[in-house]
């Protein structure tokens, strides 16, 4: 794996890039992986509608010499009927349609190994980009009646996305992080994966009837914050009411981080009710050192900080997700300290944690918690006051949101 320090990362200050340079040598020297900060520079993916903003879909439609009026037409195609092939539509003159394909609606996933478990309600796509790179999305329906995989409670969807190929933050534990960082993905990728989700339930791929995405998690592979500015135009997008976007609630959709501080100060100040999920892993510095490398960065005392002041800013609970790895990071004394920690930055209710049974990544010395371990984890914050759940391991067998498909077809 090649990094490039002197690339410049997206939105990165130049003494932020400097900094991560830095941080890399150091890294380097212990860590299997470097974190890379700054996306290697790579050909760019072809321009697309999803791409574009309201106001530069309208020029865009001008300066291929359609009238304006044009934009709104592509876009009723594309967000309320999810279609990106002009090819079928007929209210747009037949020579323009071609014109209109070539110049706003290039080809940018190609599914290359739909896999599905828990009765069908849990799809995967792995999918091949224009460059080759490889990523995946995971598509999970709840409360499906008759299918007891698919859990209980309300009928809903969540779709979980990638925002990179690959993932330059190098959690040992994670098959992303150990694959290093291809490329940032453009709006346009990290959109597409949602219009194509949505299609899959709209026209009733997946058991429970047609339905739609209610939740979209930036839980695939990639680190949101490290591609701030696509993911920002992918939310506007997203959160935009039909015609010009596709009208899902900023509530539904959680970006998750490993911890790029100021990228979370950044999203507090944008005036948009997402969730924000922090990966923690655990509450001292000397393990997350190593579980995380962006700790020897921002370490924990700053990333609860600004996770804290994300939720005083909007309002919107925290979650903390923590990987409960067997014998790592999950002692009774960690579980302690871990609410002590969260509860000194702002005492009770502007926090969730999430605890996930670590998904084991071929060839890892790690595996997850025995049960009796995870029970007491969990009673240990619960007797601190703190909210706690565990999560459901949708999509085990099909190497769940991790990174693992990609890995090995990428090894194919
Ligand atoms: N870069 C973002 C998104 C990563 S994936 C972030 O770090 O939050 C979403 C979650 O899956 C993260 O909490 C990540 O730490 C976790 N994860 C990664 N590999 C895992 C594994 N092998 N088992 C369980 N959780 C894992």
């Amino acid at each position: 794996m090649t990094t490039q320090p002197n690339a410049t990362g997206d939105g990165l200050r130049p003494d932020e890039i400097s900094a991560y340079s830095a941080l890399e040598d150091r890294v380097r020297a212990g860590a299997t992986m470097p974190l890379t900060m700054a996306a290697p520079r790579r050909g760019k993916p072809p321009r697309h509608w999803l791409d574009l903003t309201r106001d530069e879909r309208r020029d865009a439609v001008r300066a291929l010499g359609l009238p304006a009026f044009r934009a709104d037409q592509i876009s009723r195609h594309v967000f309320e009927h999810l279609d990106l092939d002009p090819s079928g539509w007929t209210d747009l003159p037949f020579a323009d349609r071609t014109r209109v394909a070539e110049a706003f609606l290039p080809s940018l996933l190609t599914s290359v190994r739909p896999l599905s478990c828990d009765g069908g309600t849990t799809l995967k796509t792995l999918w091949r980009l224009f460059d080759g790179s490889l990523i995946e999305s995971v598509l999970m329906r709840y409360g499906v009646p008759g299918i007891r995989a698919s859990g209980s409670g309300r009928n809903r969807a969540t779709l979980c996305i990638s925002s990179q190929a690959g993932c330059g933050m190098a959690c040992p534990f994670c098959a992303t992080g150990q694959g290093g960082l291809q490329r940032n993905l453009s709006a346009a990728e990290i959109l597409a994966q949602v219009v194509a989700g949505a299609r899959s339930l709209r026209d009733g791929e997946i058991p429970g009837g047609p339905g739609r995405v209610n939740n979209i998690v930036f839980m695939g592979m990639g680190e949101p914050m490290a591609n701030y500015k696509a993911i920002m135009a992918t939310i506007r997008t997203l959160t935009a009411a039909a015609p010009h976007g596709l009208g899902i609630s900023a509530r539904g959709i959680t970006v998750s981080t490993v911890g790029l501080v100021p990228r979370i100060n950044q999203l507090a100040t944008e005036g948009l009710p997402v969730t924000l999920a922090v990966s923690l892993h655990a509450p001292d510095d000397e393990l997350r050192d190593e579980l995380c490398p962006i700790n020897t960065r921002w370490n924990v005392a700053e990333l609860v900080d600004a996770a804290h002041g994300y939720f005083v800013a909007t309002k919107r609970r925290v979650s903390i997700e923590y990987a409960l790895i067997r014998d790592v990071n999950d002692q009774v004394e960690r579980a302690d300290l871990l609410g002590d920690v969260l509860r000194r930055h702002g005492g009770h209710g502007w926090v969730h944690v999430n605890l996930i049974p670590l998904n084991p990544t071929p060839g890892s010395k790690w595996t997850a918690s025995r049960r009796r371990d995870e029970a007491a984890f969990v009673a240990a914050l619960e007797r601190r006051g703190v909210a706690v759940t565990v999560r459901d391991t949708r999509g085990r067998e099909i190497d769940g949101a991790c990174g693992q498909l990609a890995a090995s077809v990428g090894a194919e």
